[in-house]
């Protein structure tokens, strides 16, 4: 007998019809004589919808209401599905992050778990229930319902498996697994049966957005095993999914890319001519990182007659704000120019076997330069390379990469 959590992402409770599925599915897996916990999202749509309600009150909402808005979503499933499983016999209970107690530090919108009250959840396991909860949300110190970032239910569903110990943590999703890349772009994807720890760390914080960063870190850290499968199969016909595991683990030769990331939510600030000189780089992204902006990739072109090109990359949302910072900043620093595109994409080649690989490198700018796309910026670490290029080259760029690293074919 295992203790298992299970999370359900938006589309997999999109509709009544939907979420009786995962009823069931819930069932079968309790019926084998497991324990289950289960975290789900909002229905599909639902945590857009509220977020856009939230926009016609105020353009800019405050932060501390929008989460009292967006944690609405998550709320509404957890008694639709315990009343699904209450349907089919199944005892069950549905618990808010903060009736869990899931406490989380006080950043509204994006906030991190401090810590998860166990209790509540085990005495409910012990008497024979499903434990229904909540994902995305918690509660900060002082009461305050906060989310925890988009996508963030699977940061709820590894946090609690974490705190439980549990025996697996399932993501269940709308795909059967991690793939080479989305395969909504390149169709001839292919799921991979395992990927290690690093790898899925770097291919979520690079665009994959089939599970949130922190999960992956959350697991990690708390060695929590977790698995991505689809529950849009049918009953006992389900796959394997996809394993997360730790290098050691995997006994195979590693391929030497294991996949391909994207990211279109970038924007790229150019300041042209200013003065070669010490502490430049810090007088341009000082004021940007005060304002809260993250950095992404950073380039300083090599200086001709003391002057220079400065590029950096920041989320496009943040592309007006860090446009008008360095529109205040340009006159003191003495730069020529502010130039900016919001109309890049970053794509990233992944992989642990390009540590013992060469000309990883050189393969992914040739089959770029072949069909003719420029790359503008570049930045590599041990097990990742990424360029930005134009965004309307970027489902061309996956597809040629992906077909040039073999990704297509089997591994032998
Ligand atoms: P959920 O609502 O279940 O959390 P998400 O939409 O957040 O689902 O994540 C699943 C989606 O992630 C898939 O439908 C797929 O389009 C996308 N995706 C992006 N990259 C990958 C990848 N490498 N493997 C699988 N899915 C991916
Ligand atoms: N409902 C939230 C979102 O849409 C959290 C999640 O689905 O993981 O981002
Ligand atoms: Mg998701």
């Amino acid at each position: 007998m295992a203790l298992i959590v299970q999370k359900y992402g938006g589309t997999s409770v999109g509709s009544p019809e939907r979420i009786k599925n995962v009823a069931r599915r819930v069932a079968s897996w309790q019926a084998k004589g497991h324990r289950v916990v289960v975290v789900v999202s909002a229905m599909s749509g639902e945590t857009n919808r509220l977020i856009a309600l939230a926009k016609e009150m105020q353009t800019n909402p405050d932060s501390r209401e929008m989460d009292v808005i967006a944690s609405t979503g998550e709320q509404v499933t957890i008694g639709l599905l315990s009343m699904a499983l209450m349907g089919i016999g199944v005892k069950a209970r549905s618990y808010t992050g903060g009736q869990v107690r899931v406490l989380t530090d006080s950043a509204f919108t994006k906030a991190r778990i401090v810590s998860i009250d166990e209790g509540n959840i085990m005495r409910d396991l012990d008497n024979g229930y499903v434990v229904v909860v909540a994902g995305f949300q918690g509660v900060d110190g002082a009461g305050n319902i906060t989310t925890l970032g988009r996508g963030g239910s699977d940061t709820s569903a590894v946090a609690i498996a974490a705190a439980l110990k549990a025996d697996e943590c399932q993501i269940y999703t709308d795909v059967d697994g991690v793939y080479t890349t989305d395969p909504r772009i390149v169709p001839e994807a292919r799921r991979l049966e395992s990927i290690t720890f690093e790898e899925m760390m770097e291919m979520a914080s690079l665009g994959s957005k089939v599970l949130q960063i922190r999960s992956v870190e959350f697991a990690g850290k708390y060695k929590v095993k977790l698995r991505v499968l689809s529950s849009l199969e049918e009953l006992g016909q389900e796959g394997q999914g996809t394993l997360i595991t730790f290098e050691d683990d995997i006994m195979m030769e590693q391929p030497t890319i294991s996949g391909i990331a994207f990211n279109r939510d970038e924007a790229k600030l150019t300041v042209l001519g200013v003065p070669d000189r010490p502490g430049i780089a810090y007088q341009i992204l000082g004021p940007v990182a005060e304002a809260n902006i993250d950095v992404d990739m950073i380039i300083q072109n090599i200086g001709h007659d003391g002057m220079t090109d400065f590029s950096f990359t920041v989320p496009r949302g943040e592309f007006a704000r860090a446009t008008a910072i360095l529109d205040q900043v340009k006159g003191h620093i003495g730069a020529r120019q502010i130039a900016g595109d919001n109309k890049i994409a970053k794509v990233s080649v992944v992989g642990v076997g390009m540590r013992s690989h060469v000309g990883i490198a050189s393969k992914m700018f040739r089959t770029l330069a072949e069909e003719g796309i420029n790359i503008q910026m570049i930045s590599t670490s041990e097990i990742k390379i990424s360029v930005v290029i134009d965004e309307k080259y970027l489902e061309l760029a996956v597809r040629v990469l992906h077909k040039a690293f073999d990704l297509d074919q089997a591994p032998a």
